[in-house]
């Protein structure tokens, strides 16, 4: 079993590669790979990816392409998720990025969102309300 610490270490390392590559170049590249996400499943493989954000609103949080590495591998339950900045910072997960992980498996309402607080939360204490519910087909 990975370690809380580990799947943080492993969520910074992610960025460095990119970081290296916007190092030096215009500004708004400066975000690209500047987030890291590393999710562990329930069968303890551990995913990471990095976000992408550029000009024009193009771009992704880090949290969806380690969900898609996952998803290639055909698993959906995530036991822990945890997104770091390139300089180390805990940052929690956008209002996106917690229905994203809802919604690739409702089960995932258990997964540990590691915080930069004392303890991890489940994402259902993130998540208290359910809309889903009343979204249904208009009658006309
Ligand atoms: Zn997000």
């Amino acid at each position: 079993m990975v370690t809380t610490e580990a799947l943080i270490r492993r969520a910074r390392e992610c960025t460095i590669p990119a970081q290296r590559l916007v190092a030096g170049k215009p500004p708004w590249w400066q975000w690209m790979g500047y987030v890291g996400s590393a999710v562990m499943t329930d069968k303890a493989n551990i995913y990471t990816g990095i976000n992408l954000s550029m000009l024009c609103g193009i771009g992704f949080c880090a949290e969806h392409s380690a969900i898609a590495a996952m998803l290639k591998d055909g698993e959906t339950r995530i036991a822990k998720i945890v997104a770091v900045t390139a300089i180390g910072d805990i940052i929690p997960p956008c209002g996106r990025c917690r229905e994203l992980v809802y919604q690739i498996d409702p089960a995932n309402l258990d997964t540990e969102v590691i915080l930069a607080t004392d303890r991890p939360v489940p994402l259902r204490e993130l998540l208290p309300e359910n809309w889903q519910q009343y979204f249904k087909p208009a009658v006309v």
